[in-house]
């Protein structure tokens, strides 16, 4: 079961506040465990980084390693596009970024419902097909984060999709809004193989509260509770790979040691993790998982760092207290050049991207309440 996937989503940074200060140096030592350990699944997107990912794979991996010994996904950024022809030339510059001639796997990424009328409207289904056809794609698939229903009705109309990616973990399993069991069985049915992102939410899963780190090191002590969750999203039959966007030569290390031969995990333990997300789900005020579709996919009017300001929230709500810390992180985001979430203007933009679907306006005037030390009245 060697199904761990490189997410290069994440990737260790020389300058912590600019996404595209990418350590390429590092990225490539971690590209060598990784392959080292016997892992082969890369995963890049055309906005990760703004826009830097993908040519960082073209570095770390293509260039230094043979084309036959690694399999490369990215996907088209459906939410980005507007006109056929740009789908075909971001196509093309995909290819050339990451210095390629065929995708091992492409897909639609992101795909919802507005998009996927937006894919057939401008014939990029078709023309994916044909990239399909022609071996420019090896296995063509798509990433969706909409309803079950929505997903059932894709795969009955385009029985021709090879895979599916998911998010899938262990809080989310039976969340009704993600629906990550009723979108893992509706791609059972189709006989759809799952690729799975997001199985630490973000590193919601890694940093769970005290009392879940007791339970799980009660049953396990050795393992982490990031090592818990990617083992539950692995063990499900169906699941082809998991992909991880690892920061760091730690958490590569960690990942690649128990994921090398993993065994799935038992009924007892399933269940124990039933518990730790029972637990956990009270503690959670906004369930960003930092995917940053938000402000890439997005232009924020204001230029807000979501993500960042929801992290700072929900670490002043689990700390609790007057939240002094979380504030001056928050004035030193601003002094950089980020608006104040009090700026939110409820253009709304932000939230037709975000894969949690949060009330992102919403929220903004309760970060500017703890944040800001305003009222929300
Ligand atoms: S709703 Fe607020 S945070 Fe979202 S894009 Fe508009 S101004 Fe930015
Ligand atoms: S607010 Fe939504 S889109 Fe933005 S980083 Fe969080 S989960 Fe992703």
């Amino acid at each position: 079961m060697n199904k761990l996937g490189f997410g290069f989503m994440r990737l260790p940074l020389t300058d912590p506040d600019d996404q595209t200060k990418i350590d390429l140096p590092l990225t490539e030592q971690m590209v060598d465990a990784f392959f080292a350990a016997g892992f082969t699944y890369c995963d890049t997107a055309w906005m990760y980084h703004k826009f830097m990912s993908e040519p960082t794979v073209g570095r770390a991996v293509v260039s230094r390693y043979p084309r036959e010994s690694f399999t490369i996904a990215s996907k088209l950024p459906l939410g980005m596009i507007h006109s056929h022809e740009e789908g075909v030339e971001i196509f093309e510059t995909q290819k050339k970024k990451l210095g390629v001639d065929y995708f091992d796997y492409y897909l639609m990424h992101n795909m919802v419902h507005e998009d996927y009328e937006k894919a057939k409207e401008y014939d990029l289904l078709s023309f994916a097909r044909e990239k399909r056809a022609s071996g420019e794609i090896r296995k063509l698939g798509f990433s969706c984060h909409d309803t079950a229903d929505f997903l059932d009705r894709v795969l009955t109309e385009c029985p021709w999709f090879e895979f599916v990616q998911l998010q899938i973990n262990y809080l989310d399993w039976e969340d009704e809004k993600i629906q990550s069991r009723k979108c893992y069985e509706v791609c059972v049915k189709h006989g759809k193989p799952v690729i799975v992102m997001e199985p630490v939410k973000g590193g919601t899963l890694a940093n769970v509260p005290d009392p879940v780190r007791e339970l799980l090191r009660s049953v396990h002590p050795d393992w982490s509770p990031a090592s818990w969750a990617l083992r539950f999203a692995a063990s499900l039959p169906g699941v082809q790979t998991v992909l991880s966007g690892m920061s760091n030569m730690e958490q590569l290390t960690e990942n690649i040691g128990f994921m090398k031969d993993m065994e799935p995990l038992t009924a007892e333990e399933m269940a124990v993790l039933e518990r730790a997300a029972a637990m956990i789900k009270g503690t959670i005020s906004i369930p960003c998982t930092g995917c940053r579709y938000c402000v890439e996919e997005n232009s924020c009017p204001m230029d807000l760092s979501i993500p960042r300001y929801f992290a700072l929230y929900n670490l002043a709500q689990l700390h609790g207290g007057d939240a002094e810390q979380e504030k001056a992180q928050y004035e030193e985001i601003v002094a950089q050049g980020s608006g104040r979430a009090s700026e939110c203007i409820g253009c709304r933009a932000c939230e037709a991207v975000c894969p949690q679907r949060i009330l992102i306006s919403e929220r903004m005037q309760e970060v500017s309440g703890v944040l800001e030390g305003r009222s929300n009245d």
